[in-house]
């Protein structure tokens, strides 16, 4: 086959830090390659998580909001107008021990589809959802997985939060502000998360507990009215009327592609260098929720992508000069 010229920067994935990678790296000039995924299942699609909301109201500038699926539109069409080029595949395999790096989006074992003398990778990490149906045709219409992003639009609602680690309690207290009453629904009669998250949630008056309880369904057509649950312990069933459903039982970095091969921590979270992008290897960034596990906030791997974008540039310009 035809080995196809190295690029300057390829960019894995395509939320708001890829694309911001993009945007800085495109107008650095470095004709950055974007390999944005593909849409494979709602829960994994080219734009990352905001494609899966529905307002967005925090990201500055847009004082009305906006949809989510539209600003990615947009950061994408921002991308592309400084000649970035975009291909959506989805990349299932790197090497980066050689230089310059390999990547490929078939699973074939010959030459690599592509190579690059850097690599950001802004992959990003998923909620971990339920598994049931309705999850697809009701997310961002009253179920949500960030009360950050969400909790603001329940104002005086009763709504529900699944899970017994910190997150969940974390989110059923931030959301406590807004929801007339927050229950926390859990699987065992145990909690998971820490002792302080544990008083705090019990002491306050707004939230209460469903022990021993799984959701077994959403019911709602186009908007969340409730769940159908199940005791654990006695197998019955019950209902209860919310508006809003939380689903707060953690989340998962996309880091598969790069075991082995990048540092991580525990939970599979790329390990950056502080207060930048740097990774175990040399000419490899990376930025957004992939290595954040504590803002998760498409502003700030807004942020990061264009630490990222710099960070690259500048490796660039030091490979180039030697
Ligand atoms: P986590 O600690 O793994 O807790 C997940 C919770 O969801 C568990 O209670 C688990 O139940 C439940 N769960 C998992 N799968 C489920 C399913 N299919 N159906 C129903 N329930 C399910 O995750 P996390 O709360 O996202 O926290 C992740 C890490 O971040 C933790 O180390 C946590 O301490 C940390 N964190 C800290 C803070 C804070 O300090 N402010 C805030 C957020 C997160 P079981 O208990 O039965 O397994």
């Amino acid at each position: 086959s035809v080995p196809t010229p190295t690029h300057e920067v390829i960019i894995i994935g395509s939320g708001p830090a890829g694309l911001t990678a993009a945007i800085y790296s495109a107008r650095a000039d470095l004709k950055p390659l974007i390999i944005e995924g593909e849409p494979s299942s709602t829960s994994d699609q080219p734009g990352g998580q905001l494609m899966l909301t529905t307002d967005v109201e925090n990201f500055p500038g847009f004082p009305e909001g906006v949809m989510g699926p539209d600003l990615m539109a947009n950061m994408r069409s921002q991308a592309l107008r400084f000649g970035a080029e975009i291909i959506t595949e989805k990349v299932s395999k790197v090497n980066f021990s050689n230089h310059p790096f390999e990547l490929w989006t078939n699973n074939s074992t010959d030459e690599p589809t592509y190579t690059a003398n850097s690599v950001i990778v802004s992959t990003g990490a998923r909620s971990i959802m339920l598994g049931l149906e309705a999850e697809n045709r009701l997310i961002g219409h009253g179920l949500s997985t960030c009360a950050t992003c969400d909790g603001f639009f329940f104002r005086d609602q009763e709504i529900a939060v699944v899970g017994g680690g910190d997150s969940a309690l974390e989110e059923a207290i931030f959301l406590s502000r807004f929801a007339s009453k927050v229950t926390i629904i859990h699987r065992r009669d145990e909690l998971r998360a820490s002792k302080i998250m544990q008083q705090r949630a019990l002491n306050n008056p707004k939230i209460s507990f469903l022990w021993n309880s799984t959701v077994e369904e959403i019911i709602g057509e186009e908007k969340v009215a409730g769940v159908t649950l199940c005791n654990t312990l006695n197998g019955e069933r019950s209902s209860l009327d919310i508006s809003g459903l939380f689903i707060a039982i953690g989340h998962r970095p996309n880091t598969d592609l790069f075991i082995g091969q990048l540092n991580m921590d525990e939970n599979g979270y790329l390990l950056t260098g502080a207060d930048q992008s740097t990774t175990n290897i040399e000419g490899v960034f990376a930025c957004g929720d992939v290595q954040d596990h504590k803002y998760r906030q498409a502003i700030t791997a807004a942020g990061s992508g264009c630490m990222a974008a710099l960070d690259a540039e500048r490796w660039l310009e030091n490979f180039h000069d030697k």
